[in-house]
């Protein structure tokens, strides 16, 4: 596949542990050993412990206190944790959470802050002082890397290492924990757009879109706190079966549509929807995640081209503005990925082929494609922005609703 930004994705299988690990902050990988399985339910475990984040502001410092903060700084019940947003359920705690394994932590946020990365001045260290416990919306506690008990390593992105960690602090929240450079985001010049991403996360609260529960830096590092995806990477699914039955993928297009809903009202255009940046929580549930190329544009055009060439709709590849209509387009090149294994408008003879033929629609579906798909393929693939069917009309499709589970194919809706 064509694509700007390559992504690499990996994530390990779980596993449950009789023991929890502590002591992270020592940083040994003998601190951390992997325990033998014991088959519990790793499913309800993690969807239940990797949930809502129970950590608002008004306490200082979470290893120092097994208790939860309420919202004003007093000590809730170290077993009913008060939410951020009242409109999400907390999660009930109990002691099963420690038991999930993380696994071997291999030391690596130390060795890489040895070898990697170098102190940033000015505007930039100002840009990158992100810290979500003095966030302006929804400010969380303080957080610090010693908070946690760090697990088995998740993947390498761009800008650092991606772990599996669970916090110290009852009730042992598993989550991922993304570090990133800060000199190497000023080298890229993205610190504008990785605070965009990052601001633009934290404020979204939807069963299909990655939860961001908190962020903090230091001199050298940001590190997001990010809802783990239990099944890894969507794209290494798709690798590995070549491409997916229709009723899988119509579920999978099912819950984008409605996390695209649930963006677009927020007036958030992803403008990068491609199967890298999609993951999968423990149910197998979709997730979207990675909001680099992001915008928050009520009531804008755009004019930026990004994202990935095969995913671009014509209005980007001709350099005209472009509305959250981006979204409806890459959500056809989607759903014809899923079902036939590489993108439409996909040429390997070079990115001038692949735009001419996007900008023509140059689409052609395989027979083996059903009537219903290429129905709504059709129907999402169109040149002109406006003519592209709605996101509600995309839940009402046949082919979705012919797909669709008894009860829905979505998890709760969040607020
Ligand atoms: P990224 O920097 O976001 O590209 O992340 C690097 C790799 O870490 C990804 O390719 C994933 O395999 C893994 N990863 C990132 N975020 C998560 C997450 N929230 N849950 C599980 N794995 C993740």
């Amino acid at each position: 596949m064509t694509s700007i930004n390559a992504v690499t994705r990996q994530i390990a299988a779980l596993e449950i542990s009789s023991k929890p690990n502590t002591n992270a902050a020592k940083s040994t990988a003998a601190a951390h050993q992997k325990k033998p399985s014991q088959g519990q339910n790793v499913s309800k475990l993690l969807s239940k412990f990797a949930a809502p984040n129970p950590f608002p502001a008004g306490h200082s410092k979470a290893a120092s206190s097994s208790t939860i903060p309420t919202k004003h700084g007093r000590p809730a019940s170290p077993t009913k944790p008060t939410p951020a947003a009242p409109a999400q359920p907390a999660p009930t705690p109990a002691p099963s959470q420690q038991t999930i394994d993380i696994g071997r932590y291999d030391g690596g946020f130390e060795i890489d802050n040895e070898n990697r990365g170098e102190k940033v001045y000015g505007e930039a260290a100002e840009e990158l002082a992100l810290d979500s416990s003095i966030a302006r919306y929804r400010p969380t506690r303080e957080w610090h890397l010693t908070d946690f008990d760090i697990g088995r390593p998740l993947g390498k992105g761009k800008f650092g290492r991606v772990y599996m960690v669970r916090t110290k602090v009852e009730p042992h929240y598993i989550l991922a924990l993304k570090c990133l450079y800060k000199s190497e985001i000023v080298q890229s010049r993205v610190e504008k757009q990785i605070r965009r991403e990052i601001e633009i996360q934290q404020n979204l609260r939807h069963p299909h879109v990655l939860r961001l529960y908190g962020y903090f830096h230091d001199e050298k590092r940001i590190f997001l706190m990010i809802e783990f995806a239990g099944k890894g990477e969507l794209y290494k699914q798709l690798t590995k079966h070549g491409c997916f039955s229709e009723k899988r993928s119509a579920r999978y297009i099912d819950q984008m549509a409605d996390a695209l809903m649930y963006l677009h009202a927020k007036h958030v255009i992803h403008r990068d929807i491609k199967p890298e940046n999609l993951l999968l929580g423990i149910n197998g549930e979709l997730k979207i995640g990675d909001f680099g190329w992001s915008v928050h544009a009520p009531g804008n055009r755009r004019k930026t081209l990004c994202g990935t060439l095969d995913y671009l709709p014509p209005e980007m590849v001709e350099g005209k503005e472009h509305d959250d209509k981006v979204d409806l387009w890459a959500l056809g090149v989607l759903t014809y990925e899923f079902i036939v294994g590489s993108p439409p408008f996909e040429d390997l003879t070079g990115h001038n082929a692949t735009y001419k033929r996007i900008a023509r629609v140059d689409l052609k579906i395989p027979s083996k494609v059903s009537p219903e798909a290429k129905d709504l393929i059709v129907k999402l693939l169109q040149y002109e922005p406006e003519k592209r069917i709605a996101l509600s009309e995309v839940r009402k499709h046949p082919w979705i609703v012919m797909h669709r589970s008894k009860g829905g194919s979505t998890a709760t809706r969040a607020s």
